[in-house]
């Protein structure tokens, strides 16, 4: 426990708390004496909301390296920008086709057996529509191999979806080497930005990539705001109509509080980003070290000290011969908030996905643990919590 009796949090990964100097920008926006106008409204107040939106667009679009502001499309979150971005690329790509006189052009779509679940699902839904959708497998370090996704790439490819980051085992995938790939078969890419943001440099005219989702929790912001990077003239049909905010990319009345708050948290993850993985990745070699020690723990992946092929603030293990709900469990009530897998499908009891496309053993993943981690937390910290793992593992 800390000295707010309260579990000491290692589950970054599944949301970062919120930083005080968030918690500071947003303030304003919760006095009842302080105006929070409609950002599409005329009058004054409304300019004036307008403004303070068109900056954090600006902020946010800095931190991702994005050519323009208006390529910055502000979401609820990375879930709404991974099924407006699987969605809308695949619909407006088949409309194209169909001009060019392609009227029976059946959509293509790649994807990896790692992704989170709101790309794995709208996928399915594509496939229900009739979609071609290919899932490629990641080597046993959960990578995926380049010559794996040019074979896959087809004429009908209109649209290929992998993450950057993996949110359960950490690995980061060599996007800008998969954007020569797709576009040399005139295919789009995706990327699923929400771990590395933060953690590992983000840059959308380095990476060449069409469009890139992001979340605003994972960095220290509120929940409930994201964005959806679209590279300048990227084929894009909007999966929320209405209002035509966002220049009709994503209509509803703006959070401007969030966004305010997520553009903070973002400036800050940018300044902060190249210190704080060291620091992380510095925590994460010596937990991973421990924990290898500790018999009847199995690291899922083999990372090498100071490697950045691996997010700097993600361990992950399974524990032979125990279920993960009781670990969790025994550690909480020793004062230690840890993850089974990822936190989105942990509470289904389902064996982790991403595990399984690992190879790994059914009877290990049952005891998978995921211990994430962030600027507060110190390496006592994850000193204490080895011991209480070894002490659970004991009893
Ligand atoms: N993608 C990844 C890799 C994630 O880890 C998460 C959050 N668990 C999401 C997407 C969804 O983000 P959000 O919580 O903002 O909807």
């Amino acid at each position: 426990m800390n000295k707010h009796n309260t579990p000491l949090y290692l589950d970054w990964a599944a949301t970062a708390p919120l930083r005080p100097e968030v918690a500071e920008a947003i303030r304003p926006y919760l006095d009842p004496h302080v105006l929070d106008a409609n950002t599409n409204s005329l009058h004054s107040p409304g300019r004036v909301s307008f403004a303070v939106l068109e900056d954090a667009r600006k902020t946010v679009s800095q931190t991702l390296g994005a050519r323009r502001p208006n390529e910055i499309v502000f979401t609820s979150g990375a879930t709404e920008a991974n099924n407006a971005a699987v969605y809308g690329i695949v619909s407006a790509c088949v409309k194209r086709r169909k001009h060019k006189g392609e009227s029976n052009f059946v959509p293509h779509i790649i994807t990896t057996h790692i992704e989170h679940d709101s790309i794995l699902e709208a996928t399915k839904v594509l496939k229900s529509l009739g979609c071609e959708v290919s899932s490629l497998a990641p080597n046993r370090q959960g990578f995926i191999e380049e010559d794996d996704l040019k074979e896959a790439l087809t004429k009908s490819t209109a649209l290929v979806s992998i993450q950057m980051a993996n949110n359960e085992i950490g690995s980061i995938q060599p996007v800008a080497r998969y954007a020569k790939v797709v576009h040399q078969q005139g295919a789009l890419l995706h990327v699923d930005a929400v771990q590395a943001l933060g953690k590992t440099p983000l840059n959308m005219q380095e990476l060449g990539v069409d469009a890139l989702s992001v979340s605003s929790h994972k960095i220290g912001g509120p929940k409930g705001v994201g964005a959806l990077y679209l590279k300048a003239n990227t084929p894009f049909d909007a999966l929320l109509s209405g209002g035509g905010q966002e220049e009709g990319r994503r209509s509803g009345t703006h959070n401007l509080a969030g966004i305010v708050g997520f553009a903070k948290a973002c400036e800050l993850a940018g300044k902060e980003q190249d210190r704080a993985s060291q620091q992380l990745g510095r925590m994460r070699d010596a937990l991973y070290q421990k924990l290898s020690n500790i018999k009847r723990i199995h690291p899922t992946i083999q990372v090498s000290e100071g490697s950045h092929d691996f997010l700097p603030h993600i361990v992950s293990v399974c524990v032979e011969g125990m279920e993960s709900e009781t670990l969790i469990l025994r550690l909480d009530e020793k004062g230690f908030a840890v993850s089974g897998g990822s936190a989105c499908s942990s509470s289904s009891l389902e064996p982790s996905h991403v595990l399984r496309a690992l190879g790994i053993a059914p009877n290990l993943i049952q005891g998978a643990l995921r211990i994430s981690f962030g600027a507060t937390t110190r390496q006592d910290d994850l000193d204490r919590f080895c011991d209480a793992l070894q002490a659970s593992l004991a009893r």
